[in-house]
């Protein structure tokens, strides 16, 4: 049976656990909770080790690959924190079209290992995403309008059980099992180690469409971007922002198309034909980009050191309605840092080897960032409670932005989510895995306040 070595298992007071703690979380708004243990894990043997020694313990594990979690749903209070983060390693079997991935890989990383072979993936917008929880969650990458959320590209997973053996599980072998990793997000009752993953075609062009405008043509930029979708092709991904624009100076509404295309010129030709094109205040048209830009515009929007609380809908109908509830949330973007995303992904195709669901036309996501701890409330309250003025209109969330601590919502189809919790009584019938969280475990200001609602 593998053993722990001591320096990878850290118990609450003894030294370096509260820095293992903090890293453990990407924002810099850290979960006010302590586990009992933290496990830094280097390969799969101590993956093993600590699922088994949880079980002795009678310790509920909780799973950090990247740390991207915006509420840090790995750490929770007591029980054990596995720290996965140093499972870094890729193959890519190029013949086959696959790369064994392990979680705490990152978007650059996976595709620097494809682009020689002419493969790519859907990872995540941000470099610093770890494709673990990315992947579980669904997975809205880059292309994924054409490519399907990340999770659709699941061959297999390794995967510890909560009885301690790791398992190679396939469709053939482990259905339940792959359809409940393909979209349960932080509902995943067992530790993937390894990611077995079809690849695509690595896109020969990727040309970018930016137009800027000011903010007074705001309702009519979203209505028309609305419609416009459906003159794109699926290989362009298309989103607006409104709030702050470096550069600019200002607050704006910009909207921003990216084609990941072979020769098409005129696949963006849709943007240039806005009736209020005169009145951009910047525009890009048609720009050869690379992935490397297309990070750094991402990582640029949500930068490191600050505080951040996301939340999102997915949402469609006519259009008119939706920003008439949506108003209260765009006239009140609190700061320079905060912004709204009104992400156009579609509506992309459900599977039945899929629990992944729940999703619409219509993306609409606050983003708030601050620095100072004093205002943790006034953020949160914009971005959860702001949006809660729009659940009517709510089609479900995505796991990628909420884990249910701060507002509940549907994250799957009822039927998906009642054969989840069947599926999983089955695998970790004691319940050894963390699940998705309440507001009673969250620490953030607003959970505290009493505001965050259970269903
Ligand atoms: C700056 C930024 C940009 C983002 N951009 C995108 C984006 O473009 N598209 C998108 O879809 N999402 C995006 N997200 C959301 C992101 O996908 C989720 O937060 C995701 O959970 C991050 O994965 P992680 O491994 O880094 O997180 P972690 O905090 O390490 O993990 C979150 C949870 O996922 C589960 N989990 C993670 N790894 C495993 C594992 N190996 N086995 C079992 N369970 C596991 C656990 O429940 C864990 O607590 C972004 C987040 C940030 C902070």
């Amino acid at each position: 049976m593998p053993e722990l070595p001591a320096d990878r298992l850290l118990r609450r007071g003894e030294p370096h656990y509260e820095q293992a703690r903090l890293d453990a979380v990407w924002n810099a708004r850290k979960p006010d909770r302590h586990p009992d243990v933290i496990v830094l894990a280097h390969d799969e043997q101590d993956v093993v080790a600590a699922v088994r020694l949880a079980r002795d313990e009678g310790l509920a594990i909780g799973i950090r690959s990247g740390g991207h979690s915006w509420v840090g749903n790995g750490v929770r209070d007591g029980g054990m924190l596995l720290d996965l983060s140093r499972l870094q390693d890729i193959s890519v079997d190029a013949e086959a079209r696959t790369a064994a991935v392990q979680p705490a890989v990152k978007g650059p990383a996976l595709l620097e290992q494809l682009a020689p072979h002419g493969l790519f993936f859907p990872t995540g917008h941000a470099p610093t995403v770890g494709i673990g929880g990315f992947i579980l969650g669904g997975g809205y990458g880059w292309d994924s309008r054409r490519l399907g959320p990340a999770c659709h590209s699941i061959r297999a997973i390794d995967v510890v059980l909560a009885d301690g053996t790791l398992v190679h599980a396939t469709d053939d072998t482990h259905p339940d099992l792959l359809w409940a990793a393909r979209g349960s997000g932080p509902g995943f009752f067992g530790v993937v180690t390894r990611f077995h993953l079809d690849l695509h075609d690595l896109p020969r062009r990727i040309l970018r469409t930016v137009h800027s405008y000011p903010l007074d043509l705001r309702d009519e930029v979203l209505a028309w971007a609305y419609d416009t979708l459906e003159l794109l092709s699926p290989a362009v991904e298309f989103s607006a922002k409104v709030g702050f624009t470096p550069g600019l100076d200002r607050r704006t509404v910009s909207v921003t198309a990216t084609a990941f295309c072979e020769d098409d010129p005129d696949i963006l030709a849709p943007l240039e034909h806005a009736p209020f094109r005169h009145r951009a205040l910047r525009e890009v048209v048609a720009q050869e980009t690379t992935m490397a830009e297309l990070y750094d515009y991402a990582d640029r929007m949500t930068p490191p050191d600050m505080r951040w609380a996301l939340d999102g809908i997915w949402t469609d109908g006519p259009v008119e309605k939706i920003l008439d509830a949506a108003r209260p949330l765009l006239d009140s973007v609190p700061d320079t840092t905060s912004h709204v995303l009104w992400m156009l992904w579609g509506g992309l195709p459900e599977r039945a080897d899929s629990c992944w669901s729940s999703q619409a036309k219509l993306y609409l996501s606050p983003n708030a960032g601050w620095t100072d701890p004093a205002e943790d409330l006034a953020h949160e309250e914009w971005a959860h409670g702001t949006l809660a003025g729009l659940q009517h209109l709510s089609k479900g969330l995505q796991f990628s932005d909420n884990n249910l601590a701060d507002r509940f919502d549907h994250g799957l189809s009822p039927a998906n989510a009642v054969r989840l919790e069947e599926i999983r009584a089955a695998y970790d019938p004691d319940g050894l895995f963390r699940s998705y969280m309440t507001p009673q475990e969250s620490t953030t200001a607003y959970a505290v306040a009493g505001h965050a609602r259970t269903h």
